[in-house]
């Protein structure tokens, strides 16, 4: 009779290790930071806030990755955050200084140049070597070999919504291959003659540019000048594979050539940005309106319509998306001009 009666607690799955299992089938993706040993506290905020809205239920292993040995308290502490797997990996040398082939001279001046014009990161060469890194390198990382998929954080960012979806599951079956939240405006001063070599790779490789690209998105006037739009690169899901491929190799190789992450400050994200609205057909970038997202002094909010099924808590009005600061309104025209519906006006 007992037995009967009381079947059903028998049978139910335990529901403590229902939460620590993950539910679905995972995808070959990671999550990536690139941080200092300095910057523990802010690694340790950005997990929370990420474990807390999706991967607690999800599990996707970590990558982390830094240029000196990570200690044992940054190990130890980053290891509690997450019951996710774990690993950390130190840069090999030749990927991260400045190579011995720049003009040092030429580098220094650049440095006074931009700190002269009070331009962030002006003067810094550890952040050329990073932007540098996020371009060329951090694909090629040993750790990140195993893997298709990778969704890039950073120390200090935060998540608002509830993540109930695998956004890997969501690119994979979508055929995206970029993946971003915030699009806004570079700093001139940064990529002087970025577009420059930007067309004459154009003109050297038309090959590898797509028929269908986002070129709208990039310039108002048709390739002739570069608007500074770009994705924001500290958020990014996105597939290590584009980055492997021949076309960004080469593009990557061209512009590494000229000196500019030394010469100026190319920055990650207007090279990963111009590399995927060029090469890629539009259709393969995706807007993840649904995840709400703060780095810094900006932040995506999405409005409840945007959310959907997910819940935010952050304020809808209180979104960078529809300010002058943002690209969004370029991205999105451009890509209502492709479905064949009338271009909505910039909203300034
Ligand atoms: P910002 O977002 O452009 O203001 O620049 P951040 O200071 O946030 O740097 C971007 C990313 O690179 C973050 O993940 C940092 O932790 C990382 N980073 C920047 N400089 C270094 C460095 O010298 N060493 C390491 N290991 N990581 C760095
Ligand atoms: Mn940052």
């Amino acid at each position: 009779l007992l037995r009967g009666r009381f079947q059903h607690l028998v049978t139910t799955p335990n529901p403590i290790a229902l939460e620590s299992e993950p539910i679905f089938e995972k995808e070959n993706a990671t999550l990536v930071i690139l941080a200092r040993n300095s910057e523990l506290k802010g690694v340790l905020l950005s997990m929370k806030s990420l474990e807390m809205h999706f991967n607690t239920r999800f599990q996707y292993p970590y990558v982390l990755l830094n240029d000196e040995e990570f200690t044992n308290e940054f190990k130890g502490r980053v290891m509690l955050a997450t019951n996710a797997p774990v690993q950390f990996g130190l840069i090999p040398r030749d990927h991260w200084v400045q190579p011995a082939w720049v003009d040092e001279a030429k580098a220094e001046q650049s440095r006074e140049r931009l700190k002269a014009q009070n331009i962030i990161y002006g003067d810094s060469i550890s952040y050329r070597n990073m932007c540098r890194f996020n371009s060329g390198y951090f694909f090629k990382h040993q750790l990140l070999q195993q893997y298709r998929y990778y969704w890039r954080i950073e120390p200090d960012v935060k998540y608002f919504c509830d993540i109930n979806y695998d956004p890997f599951k969501f690119m994979i079956k979508n055929n995206h291959t970029y993946g971003f939240t915030i699009a806004l405006y570079e700093t001139p001063e940064t990529v002087t003659t970025l577009w420059d070599s930007v067309k004459e790779f154009m003109v050297k490789y038309p090959q590898y540019i797509a028929n269908d690209n986002a070129m709208d998105f990039l310039s108002d006037d048709g390739g002739k000048t570069y608007n500074m739009c770009h994705f924001w690169s500290n958020f990014e899901i996105a597939d290590l594979d584009f980055w492997r491929s021949e076309a960004y190799q080469t593009f990557f190789e061209f512009l590494d050539n000229t000196g500019g992450f030394y010469y100026e400050r190319f920055g990650d994200a207007p090279i990963h940005s111009i590399a995927a609205a060029l090469f890629l057909p539009k259709h393969k970038l995706h807007f993840f309106r649904n995840i709400g997202y703060q780095h810094s002094i900006y932040q995506h909010c999405p409005s409840s319509y945007e959310a959907g099924s997910n819940t935010c808590s952050c304020s809808w009005w209180n979104t960078i998306d529809y300010t002058k600061a943002s690209c969004l309104p370029r991205y999105e025209a451009m890509m209502s001009k492709e479905l064949g519906m009338t271009a909505s006006p910039l909203p300034w």
